[in-house]
């Protein structure tokens, strides 16, 4: 299976992603995670995003482009792969497009996590992931155990300033992918609204 989730920032791509691929045995391939073990690493790449990721603004799509189109044609991926967070731009997906027609595969499913704006901010501020294990938490609504408290890591643009700007690029950059995938009449969409565990059955059920 080759999908791609799209959603807002504190959607719950990456919590839904971790979950996906244990019940499809697919890697996860997160643009934003790449993107910071770039900035971790210091490498030519992860000095170019970094400034762009701090604000809160898209990393541009040519960085962008290539690192996800080498990815996706290691040898883990010729069976299927579950992208999150990229594509994000009408470029990005024309791109994607074009490179899977030439290696003679194509999509089968894009899903839409559907959420609120006026929850995201609450969702996204409150996210706490574990460097550890990668397990995401949530202060409130999924709190972490008091054993993995301190080495929590707080992403530098889940601050309000940043999220109110990734919501917006949300809505203005990467919206308009979603009418060229319901062209392709392979966009499905599924409430984001509720628990984890509810979510991750509707979007098992999108996909099956
Ligand atoms: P995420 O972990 O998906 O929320 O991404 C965190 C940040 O990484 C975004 O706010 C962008 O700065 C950058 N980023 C991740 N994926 C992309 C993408 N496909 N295009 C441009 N920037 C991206």
């Amino acid at each position: 299976m080759r999908m791609i989730l799209v959603g807002p920032p504190g959607a719950g791509k990456g919590t839904q992603a971790a979950r996906l691929v244990e019940t499809f045995k697919i890697p996860h391939i997160s643009s934003g995670d790449m993107l910071r073990a770039a900035v971790k690493e210091g490498t030519p790449l992860g000095l170019e995003a970094d400034r762009f990721m701090k604000a809160g603004q898209l990393v541009p799509d040519e960085v962008v482009i290539g690192m996800i189109l080498e990815r996706i044609k290691k040898v883990d991926c010729a069976k299927g792969f579950m992208l999150d967070g990229f594509p994000r731009t009408r470029p990005q997906a024309e791109a994607l497009d074009k490179a899977m027609k030439e290696a003679g595969v194509a999509l089968d499913s894009v899903v839409v996590i559907d959420v609120p704006d006026a929850l995201l901010e609450e969702r996204a501020v409150g996210r706490r992931t574990d460097p550890v294990t990668g397990t995401i938490y949530h202060l409130k609504y999924n709190p972490p155990p008091a054993e993995v408290a301190d080495r929590l890591v707080h992403r530098k643009d889940d601050t309000s300033e940043a999220v109110t700007t990734r919501i917006q690029k949300y809505h203005s950059e990467t919206a308009p992918i979603v009418p060229f995938y319901e062209q392709q009449k392979i966009l499905k969409r599924v409430d984001g609204v509720g628990n984890p565990d509810e979510i991750t059955k509707r979007l098992v059920a999108a996909l099956s």
